[in-house]
This record gives C-alpha cells, sequence and structure tokens, in this order.
C-alpha cells in the first residue's frame, strides 16, 4: 500500500491496498462497485481490525466528501453524511436549538463508525448513539443505494452493521429540543454497600471511575440535566477542583464541571473537542453484561483487581438502556458496561483480559465490537439471539462478500 494508515492508537496498521476517498456520491458509488474487497474507514477510533478489509482490498474514508449536516427544525431530525463527525454535527445542531439525546466520552468519533459498533455513553434511560437513528443509507455492493429507515423489517441489522453491509453514506437521527446539563465529580465511593441501581440513577447520566489500585471507585461522574429534578447525591465527598478520570492527566482536557451548566454537548461527553481525549496512549477493552448483575460483576473484577491494576490507566462502569440493533451489545437488555484502559502494551495487557473476561464469563458479556478482547466467537455467537438474522442480511445484500472481512467472517461462522 502506498499510504500507510494506521488507527488513532496506532496499534493496527491496515493491511488494505489502497485509501480511496471519494469527493462525491457518484465517485463513492464508483469506488465501492470497482472493487472486489471494501471495508469503510470512520475516524479510526477502534482498537482492533474490525475495519481491516485486508491486503487485497481497498479502504473507503469519507473525509474528503462535503460534510453535509441538514438539519430539519419542523420534523426536528437532521441528515448527517457518512463522514461527519460528532464534534461537527453537535455544533450543528445546537445552532438550531436542538440536541441529541447523549454522547460517548469523545466527540472526535465518525457518526456513522460509532453506530456501526455499538458506541455508547451513559445513562439508565439512554440507549446507544444508534438510538435515535431512524433512517440509514447504504452504498451496497453494486454501487446502488439502498435506504432503509425504522418500520422495515431489516432496519434492526442496518444500524450497527459493523461495516458488514456497505459503505453507509448517510444517516437521519432524531432530534430534541436542546437542554442543558451540569456536571458534577464525587469522589471515593465505596464498593461494599453500593446500591449501584439508585446511583447509576440519580442523574441522566452517570459513570464511576476506579484504578482498581483499592477498593471502591476513584471519582463518581453525574451529569444531570438541569430541566430534571435533582436527585439524590451518592454517599461520595464533591470534588473541589475539575479532575481527569486518568490519574496524572491534565483537567483542561476535560469538559466543564463543578456543577455550572452547559450546552447538553459541551457536558455529555468527557473530553473537550479541540483537546486528546482520554491519555491519548492506550488500548481500550469493554464489555456490556445485564445491569441486574451489576454489582456482582463488579465484585468480581474486584477479586482479580491485583493482576488489573498493574496494566490499567482507568475502568469506568457506565449503563446503556436496552435497543433493538440485532449486534447491539445492549441489544434486548438494560446494560451495565464495564470498560478498562490500558496501558499501550498488548503483550503485557492480553494475558490480563483473558484474567477480566474468565472473570465475567458467567454474565455473558458482549465485548465492544471496536476494542480489544479474545471472547471465541463461538461464545459470542450464543450472546446475539438475532444473528442468523443478521447473516441472511449479510447474505443478501452483499452475496459475493465484498465487504465481509477476517473480523466478520470469524464472527458469521460458516
Ligand atoms: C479515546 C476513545 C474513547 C472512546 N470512547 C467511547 C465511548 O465513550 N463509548 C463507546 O461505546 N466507545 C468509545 N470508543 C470506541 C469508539 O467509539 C468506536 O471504536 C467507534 O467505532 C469509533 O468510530 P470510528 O468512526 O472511529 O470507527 P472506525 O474505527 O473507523 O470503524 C469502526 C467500524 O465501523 C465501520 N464504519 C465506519 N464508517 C462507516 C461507514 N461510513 N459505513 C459503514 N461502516 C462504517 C468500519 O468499517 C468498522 O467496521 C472510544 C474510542 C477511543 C479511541
Amino acid at each position: 500500500m502506498a499510504e500507510l494508515v494506521s488507527n488513532w492508537a496506532g496499534n493496527v496498521t491496515y493491511a488494505a491496498k489502497e485509501v480511496h476517498r471519494p469527493r462525491s456520491a457518484d465517485a463513492l458509488r464508483s469506488a465501492v462497485a470497482g472493487n472486489a474487497r471494501v471495508r469503510a474507514l470512520g475516524s479510526g477510533h477502534s482498537f482492533n481490525e474490525i475495519a481491516e478489509p485486508g491486503g487485497e482490498g481497498v479502504l473507503v474514508s469519507l473525509d474528503a466528501l462535503p460534510a453535509e449536516i441538514d438539519v430539519d427544525t419542523a420534523a426536528r431530525t437532521v441528515r448527517v453524511g457518512g463522514g461527519v463527525r460528532y464534534a461537527e454535527l453537535a455544533r450543528q445542531v445546537e445552532l438550531h436549538g436542538l440536541a441529541l439525546p447523549n454522547m460517548a466520552s469523545l466527540p472526535h468519533i465518525s457518526v456513522a463508525g460509532s453506530v456501526a459498533t455499538g458506541t455508547h455513553g451513559s445513562g439508565v434511560g439512554n440507549g446507544p448513539l444508534s438510538a435515535p437513528v431512524r433512517e440509514v443509507e447504504i452504498v451496497t455492493a453494486d454501487g446502488s443505494t439502498l435506504v432503509l429507515g425504522r418500520g422495515d423489517d431489516r432496519f434492526g441489522g442496518a444500524v450497527t452493521s459493523l461495516g458488514a453491509l456497505g459503505v453507509v453514506s448517510a444517516l437521519t437521527l432524531d432530534l430534541e429540543p436542546s437542554f442543558a446539563v451540569e456536571q458534577q465529580v464525587f469522589t471515593e465511593l465505596p464498593l461494599v454497600g453500593l446500591d449501584f441501581e439508585s446511583v447509576m440513577a440519580s442523574a441522566y447520566s452517570v459513570s464511576l471511575f476506579t484504578d482498581w489500585r483499592a477498593p471502591g471507585f476513584r471519582q463518581v461522574w453525574l451529569k444531570r440535566r438541569t430541566d430534571r429534578p435533582a436527585a439524590d447525591r451518592p454517599p461520595a465527598t464533591p470534588a473541589t477542583e475539575a479532575l481527569h478520570p486518568v490519574p496524572g492527566m491534565p483537567a483542561v482536557n476535560c469538559t466543564q464541571q463543578l456543577g455550572v451548566p452547559g450546552p447538553w454537548h459541551e457536558r455529555l461527553p468527557h473530553f473537550r473537542a479541540e483537546f486528546t481525549p482520554s491519555s491519548g496512549a492506550e488500548l481500550q477493552s469493554e464489555y456490556l453484561i445485564e445491569r441486574s448483575r451489576a454489582l456482582e460483576a463488579l465484585h468480581a473484577i474486584d477479586a482479580v483487581r491485583a493482576a488489573v491494576a498493574p496494566v490499567l490507566q482507568i475502568c469506568e462502569v457506565r449503563t446503556v438502556a436496552a435497543d433493538e440493533q440485532w449486534l447491539s451489545p445492549s441489544y434486548g437488555r438494560d446494560t451495565a458496561a464495564l470498560h478498562f484502559t490500558w496501558i499501550e502494551d498488548t503483550d503485557a495487557v492480553l494475558p490480563v483480559v483473558r484474567r477480566v473476561e474468565e472473570a465475567l464469563d458467567a454474565f455473558d458479556p458482549r465485548p465492544h465490537w471496536g476494542k480489544v478482547f479474545t471472547v471465541p466467537s463461538e461464545r459470542l455467537r450464543g450472546r446475539y439471539p438475532r444473528l442468523d438474522d443478521f447473516r441472511a442480511l449479510v447474505r443478501e445484500l452483499d452475496p459475493t462478500g465484498k465487504f465481509t472481512n477476517a473480523f466478520v467472517r470469524d464472527l458469521l461462522g460458516g
């Protein structure tokens, strides 16, 4: 490949023979139709080979397409191009007095790539980022465009598709009136005696952070909508200065805290668009389990924390409301998500990833599709009740397997 392309973390260099950057919808259709093996590349924030088309294949990046963000204020929807990132989308939506229901920890990621992997924020009442998607436009194998909307039988497979159906050229999302959020951080929440349900329901979006160097949680981040009544505070100490979740990192990278109200898109992500998110030198893993079993699962991780802590930068615990995308890790179950930001050392991290997977195995965890995991596909298949429907949809829309890479082939089997 003439141009070396890596993911954001730098732990994957794609073997693709070429990267296409079409500048128009026609050029996108030709790039798809004219190549036998194709994968879309979003903003490259995944930590594994989900986007890898293989050495004979091509990557198609939508970065050079005009950034379409078309807000319909009357319908309260936005049509957004396949290359657009949340930072630009959120700014435009807010300028129209509207809002997305939720955001991930960072706004730097592409909308199409995020919803393709089941990316989520937090909140017991908030589904993943795919939840507001009402329509998806896909450039399929022959270069033609297919639009699938809510109500179509195939819609359940169309949004969180792992990129296996084609290149998503646009999405239409539901919006709501803009709202303000105030963010407050608390420190030292004990695990023993934790009322997980009530702490996680104590604000619109709640995250717990720990380094597992000691029992319990070092920080609790509460993001409260100012248009909703305040709930009880967690049994922890209010922070008196702004904090970064990763020990030693500067809080200036983070969205404003200390209870200062601000627009939804400047409080729901943890990290500001203009700074490096998270620590910048890292690997990540995440496991999504049934929310009702979260406390048990946290104790299972606590039991292996001596193995986890040395390679961990930070662990974050969030919640996601059940959704209906067949391959969504929060499909059909109200979810707790246990996330691990590891040090940037694959050899040291992988054995610990396996320890965490063993500790969580009894909880039928569904790994985040865009992060590091080693759970064999045979085990994962049983955790996705609509996998056969997804397989049939892939066969229907992509009979020659143009978009099926090693990652997807391994998952779908057969
Ligand atoms: C610092 C950091 C923080 C993160 N925080 C969170 C978080 O808070 N919550 C969370 O759930 N995840 C989080 N993630 C993970 C991240 O959201 C996912 O990896 C997500 O997929 C990133 O989107 P992307 O555009 O970078 O995808 P890519 O890595 O570029 O691609 C991912 C998949 O999407 C497909 N894809 C991309 N664009 C298209 C398209 N136009 N059409 C069809 N398929 C497409 C690709 O083919 C690939 O299969 C974080 C990652 C990082 C690096």
